[in-house]
Formats: structure tokens, C-alpha cells, sequence
């Protein structure tokens, strides 16, 4: 295509075979909860990088940490050489999440994204074990590679494979099948080798989907899944790329079940400034492979490593939690407020934390409610399998005045499309 013919943005887009979202502008600056594009028009952040900006857009420490590293020649690039960011990464995380928390893992680097995390997770448990198949859920997101892609509950992705995914097999999450116990179903599952069922390497699940339409896992189910695992000896994954880093309310989304998984997955925020990064939590028994077994180029995005111990002091206390919760009820309230005022959208409130979403059970509908948004300067997403669920996932660090804001325009938004 030559230059001349490249001329408006739409047709830039259009050459360009990415999955591209339909918002028709540039954006050029960002801050905290806040994003600007080219015309200046000043939107509000509901999506946050799809969960990777936790703590929004250009955090001033963050960059001011990162200029001074690139200042002072430091290595940008060192596959899993030992540098400092890296080190101090490491010593930080252990001294500020896991042992505060009780939790002993070991942490591998697995590649730079979420889907690098899920692989590693499966390949391993595949290996410690030596079984060949996984449980995971209906409508669970996992990725997009191969592996990732097998164990994630959505027909449409799937398809994008051509060919049936092997190795997994699909449960119902918790409330899938309304006053249906899946936990009972489950369990029989696994008591029943003799019809050929074969036990599973692992199970691995979100405590709240995200992509799958803002499904929260009760606590006690999340419970009696881990009590599964024990009773079998099957590995419990908990893939945390979206739900962790304090998205609902603490750092890891499984710590109010009490639950204590043997690997769990983390990306997106984990490199708190949006820069690439994932990190897979092994349980030191589990960490199994041998040096080379595992490994890849990009797993040592110092850059990435600074920004993300600079995020972990946002944990050295309780503050930040508590105010995560408070902004989630907030949230919620305004939640419910629109359902109570817009009957007409059969709507419901889903999530936990600052995972929220409302599911509207008109078809289409959600998808109308987050244009018009966009336009009146809010940016939010759909996720569900039918994309009837309207996603929230503000910057954590956003105020009680962004989320007000936000939600108001939100409730324009639907008052417009109803009308
Ligand atoms: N797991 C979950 C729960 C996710 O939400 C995502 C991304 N939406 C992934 C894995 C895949 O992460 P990535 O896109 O970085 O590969």
C-alpha cells in the first residue's frame, strides 16, 4: 500500500491485522486515570490496559526511576542475566508480598506476557506430575497460545485454532448452572476412573474472570476446589494475570478463600507501569525443570523489574487495600443506583473489588452503552461470551471523584441509548 493511499486512520487501522478496538481516534498522552488523544479531548481510564494499569498511567516515581536508570547507561536488556533491578525486584517482592503473606514460592521468569505465565504453569504441572490433561472452567480466559488457548472457556477463541485443543476438560464454574452443586459434579468426575476418566495434572481457574464476564467465584468454592486438589494430588492453579495485583482488593485475588495454590500466574500489573513482564509462582517442591528446561529471550525487561519493585511499596501497608474497598463499594453503589434506575436493561451487578462489571441481558446492548461512553469521554470495554457484560477496571489509584465522574457519564451513556 503506498503512502499516498494511507492517508486517514481508518485506513492505517485497517492495514494492520491486529485486533484492533473501536476507538476512532489517536491517543497521545495519559496520567493517572486520565487519557488524552490528538484533538486534546480528556477520557476517563475504565480499562486500564486491560487490567496492566493498576496504578494508572506514568506513576511519577515509576518514570523518574526508569529516566534515571536509562540516564545512567543501565542494561535495558539481559535475558535472565543477574542485574540489580532484578535483584531488587526479587528481594522486594519476597520481603513485601510472600512473606508477609505466608506464601513460600519459588519465582520464574516465563516471558514477558500473561499467556508465557499460563504455559510455563501447564507445562510444569504436566511434568511434576505426569499426567496429560487439565481442568479449567466454562468462560475462563487463559491466553492465546496453544496451551493457554486449550484451557480457556470460549468457543470463539477457540476457533481460532481451526482444530480441536487437546488435553483439558471443561467444568462448570461456580454458579454456571444456577442451584446446580458444581462442586458435587466435579467430584464425581474424579471418583469415576472406571468410566475412563483420567485424573487431570491440573485445575486452573480465575477467581474472578475477567474476559469471561466478570464471574466471581464464591470463597467457599474456591475453598473446596483447593480441598479437591489435596484429596486427588492435582495441582492448583490460580491464574491471577487479571484478578491480582490488588485488582480485587488484595494483592493476590485468593487471599480472603484462604486458599494456598501450588503455582499461580501474574502479568499484566505485575510490571506496575504497563511495561511487559510476568512471573510464575512455583511452589519450591514443584520447581522441577533443570537449567534450559524452561527459557526464553525476553525474560529480562529490567525497566520492567524497576517499575514493578517501585509498584510493591504501594503494599508496604494495609492503606492501599483498604482504599481499593472503599472505591469498590463506592462503585458498587453506583452500580446498583443505575440498575435500580434502568430496569429496562435486565441488568446485574457482578464482581469484586475494583472487577466490576454489569451485565445487561439485551442483546447488544452493552456494546451501544460502551460507544456511546466513549464518546462523552469514558473508556470501558465488554466482556461475556455474548459481550454483555459492561467491564469496569478503573487505575486503582484512581480517586473517589474519577469513579463519580466515570459513573456518571456511564449513567448518561445508558439514559442516551435507552431513549
Ligand atoms: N489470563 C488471564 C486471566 C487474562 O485475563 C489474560 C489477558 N486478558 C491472560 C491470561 C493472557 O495474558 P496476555 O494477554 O498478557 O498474554
Amino acid at each position: 500500500i503506498s503512502n499516498d493511499r494511507m492517508k486517514t486512520f481508518e485506513e492505517l487501522e485497517s492495514a494492520v491485522r491486529s485486533y484492533s478496538r473501536g476507538w476512532p481516534t489517536v491517543f497521545t498522552k495519559a496520567k493517572g486515570y486520565k487519557i488524552w488523544d490528538v484533538d486534546g479531548k480528556e477520557y476517563i481510564d475504565f480499562f486500564a490496559g486491560a487490567g496492566a494499569l493498576n496504578y494508572g498511567h506514568n506513576d511519577a516515581k515509576m518514570q523518574e526511576k526508569i529516566i534515571e536508570y536509562i540516564r545512567e547507561d543501565g542494561i535495558l536488556h539481559s535475558l535472565d542475566m543477574g542485574t540489580t533491578p532484578r535483584k531488587e525486584f526479587l528481594e522486594t517482592f519476597r520481603e513485601v508480598i510472600l512473606t508477609p503473606r505466608n506464601l513460600d514460592y519459588k519465582v520464574m521468569f516465563p516471558g514477558p506476557t500473561g499467556t508465557n505465565s499460563v504455559e510455563s504453569a501447564l507445562k510444569i504441572a504436566r511434568k511434576v506430575t505426569g499426567r496429560d490433561t487439565v481442568i479449567s472452567f466454562t468462560n475462563a480466559f487463559h491466553g492465546m497460545t496453544i496451551g493457554s488457548l486449550s484451557v480457556t472457556g470460549n468457543s470463539f477463541k477457540r476457533h481460532g485454532a481451526g482444530v480441536p485443543l487437546h488435553h483439558t476438560v471443561a467444568m462448570p464454574f461456580d454458579d454456571y448452572v444456577e442451584n446446580q452443586d458444581s462442586i458435587a459434579y466435579l467430584e464425581r468426575f474424579l471418583e469415576d476412573s472406571g468410566s475412563g476418566v483420567a485424573l487431570p495434572a491440573a485445575i486452573i481457574l480465575e477467581s474472578v474472570q475477567g474476559e469471561g464476564g466478570i464471574n466471581a467465584a464464591r470463597l467457599d468454592w474456591l475453598k473446596k476446589i483447593e480441598s479437591i486438589c489435596r484429596r486427588w494430588d492435582i495441582l492448583l492453579i490460580v491464574d491471577d494475570v487479571q484478578a491480582g495485583c490488588g485488582r480485587t482488593g488484595t494483592f493476590f485475588s485468593f487471599e480472603p478463600a484462604g486458599i494456598n495454590p501450588d503455582i499461580v500466574c501474574l502479568s499484566k500489573s505485575i510490571g506496575g507501569s504497563g511495561l511487559p513482564m510476568a512471573i510464575t509462582l512455583i511452589k519450591p517442591e514443584f520447581d522441577q525443570w533443570g537449567p534450559g528446561e524452561h527459557n526464553g529471550t525476553f525474560r529480562g525487561n529490567n525497566l520492567a523489574f524497576i517499575t514493578a519493585k517501585e509498584a510493591l511499596s504501594f503494599w508496604e501497608t494495609d492503606d492501599f487495600s483498604n482504599g481499593i474497598k472503599q472505591k469498590a463499594n463506592l462503585l458498587r453503589e453506583k452500580i446498583d443506583s443505575i440498575i435500580a434506575k434502568f430496569p429496562e436493561l435486565k441488568a446485574e451487578a457482578r464482581g469484586r473489588g475494583l472487577m466490576q462489571g454489569i451485565a445487561v441481558q439485551v442483546d447488544g446492548l452493552a456494546g451501544e452503552i460502551c460507544a456511546e461512553a466513549f464518546d462523552r469521554g469514558l473508556i470501558v470495554e465488554t466482556s461475556g461470551p455474548s459481550d454483555e457484560v459492561v467491564k469496569f477496571l478503573p487505575p486503582l489509584v484512581i480517586d473517589e471523584e474519577g469513579i463519580s465522574k466515570g459513573m456518571t457519564i456511564l449513567e448518561d451513556s445508558i439514559a442516551q441509548v435507552l431513549s
